[in-house]
C-alpha cells in the first residue's frame, strides 16, 4: 500500500482516485470545490482542506487539474508541492497542459531533488471509471519506472514517451490527429450522401478499405454503423468540442514556438473554434459533420 496525495478530483481526478483506492492504496484527496472534497471521502479517501495537508506522509503525489497555470502555481508557489512534499516523493502531472510549462515544472520539481513525470490521459471520463485509460509518459527512465507501478490500476496503457513535456507532447499530436482525422471522416459521409451513397454502405467499404480509422470504425459520425458512437445519442459527449478545442489551442501553441509546418491540424482548429463559437462546446466533437455547411 502506498499513500498518495491526489490533487484534483474532478471529472477525471475522482474516478482515477477511486480506482487506487480500490487497489489498495490510501488516497490524501484536495480539492478547492467542497463537493469533490466530500465525493472522494464518500469514496473512502482522506479529505483535506490544505495542500500542505494532502502532501502530508504522501510518498506519490498525483495532480489532475485544469491548466497549465494552475499547474504551475500548484507546484512551483510558495506553498506547492516543490516545497512541501515529503523528500523522495515521485510526481505524476496527468492534467493536459502546454509542453513548455511542463518542462519548466518538471526542472524545477528535479531541482527540489524529486523524480517527475508529465503522465496527461486519453479515455476521457469512461475510461478513467474503467481504469482503462492510456498515459503517455514523459521523464526520466527512474521516474517513468516508478510512475508505471503507480499508473497500473488506472491504465489499459502505459507508454514511455521520451523525456520530459514529451507525453504532452504526445497527448497534443494525437488529438490534433484525431480532429483532422474526424473532419476528414465527416467530410467523406458528405460527399457520399450528397452523391447518393448510403451511410451504411459507404461505411462498409471505407472501414475494410484504405480509409479505415478510428474516427470512422470505433467513433462514427453518424448513427447506425457504430451503435456505441455519440451520433446514436444526439452528440452528447464523448469528448466535448470544448475539451478538443482547449487541446488544439495547445497543439498551435506548440506550433507557434516551434514553427512546424501543420496546415490540416490549423484548419481543423479554425472549423472547432466555429463550431465552440456557435455555441456547441457542449456537443460531442463528431457533431461537426452537421456543422461543416455553416462553418467550413
Ligand atoms: P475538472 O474541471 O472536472 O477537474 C479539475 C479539478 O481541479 C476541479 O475539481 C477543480 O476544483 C480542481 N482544482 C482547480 N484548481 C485547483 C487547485 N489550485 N487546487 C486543487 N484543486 C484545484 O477537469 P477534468 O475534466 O477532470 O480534467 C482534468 C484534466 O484532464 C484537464 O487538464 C483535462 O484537459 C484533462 N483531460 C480531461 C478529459 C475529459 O474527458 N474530461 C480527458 C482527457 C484529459
Amino acid at each position: 500500500m502506498t499513500t498518495i496525495a491526489f490533487i484534483g478530483l474532478g471529472h477525471m481526478g475522482l474516478p482515477m482516485a477511486k480506482n487506487l483506492l480500490a487497489a489498495g492504496h490510501a488516497v490524501r484527496a484536495h480539492d478547492l470545490s467542497a463537493d469533490a472534497l466530500e465525493a472522494a471521502s464518500a469514496a473512502g479517501a482522506t479529505a483535506c482542506g490544505s495542500l500542505g495537508e494532502a502532501l502530508s506522509g504522501a510518498s506519490v503525489v498525483i495532480t489532475m487539474l485544469t491548466s497549465g497555470p494552475v499547474v504551475e502555481t500548484v507546484y512551483c508557489g510558495p506553498e506547492g508541492i516543490i516545497a512541501g512534499a515529503a523528500p523522495g516523493a515521485l510526481l505524476v502531472d496527468s492534467s493536459t497542459i502546454d509542453v513548455k510549462t511542463a518542462r519548466r515544472v518538471a526542472a524545477a520539481a528535479e531541482a527540489g531533488g524529486f523524480d517527475m513525470v508529465d503522465a496527461p490521459v486519453s479515455g476521457g471520463v469512461s475510461g478513467a471509471a474503467a481504469g482503462t485509460l492510456a498515459f503517455m509518459v514523459g521523464g526520466s527512465q527512474t521516474a517513468f519506472d516508478r510512475a508505471e507501478t503507480v499508473l497500473e490500476p488506472m491504465a489499459a496503457k502505459i507508454v514511455h514517451a521520451g523525456g520530459s513535456g514529451n507525453g504532452q507532447a504526445a497527448k497534443i499530436c494525437n488529438n490534433m490527429l484525431l480532429a483532422i482525422s474526424m473532419v476528414g471522416v465527416c467530410e467523406a459521409f458528405t460527399l457520399g450522401r450528397a452523391l447518393g451513397l448510403e451511410d451504411q454502405t459507404f461505411y462498409d467499404i471505407a472501414a475494410n478499405a484504405s480509409g479505415q480509422c478510428w474516427s470512422l470504425t470505433s467513433y462514427c459520425p453518424v448513427p447506425g454503423p457504430v451503435p456505441s458512437s455519440p451520433a446514436n445519442r444526439a452528440y452528447q459527449p464523448g469528448f466535448a468540442t470544448a475539451l478538443m478545442l482547449k487541446d488544439l489551442n495547445l497543439a498551435m501553441d506548440a506550433v507557434g514556438e516551434t514553427g512546424a509546418a501543420t496546415p490540416l491540424g490549423a484548419h481543423a482548429h479554425k472549423l472547432y473554434t466555429a463550431m465552440a463559437d456557435n455555441g456547441h462546446g457542449d456537443m460531442d466533437f463528431s457533431g461537426i459533420i452537421n456543422m461543416l455547411k455553416e462553418i467550413g
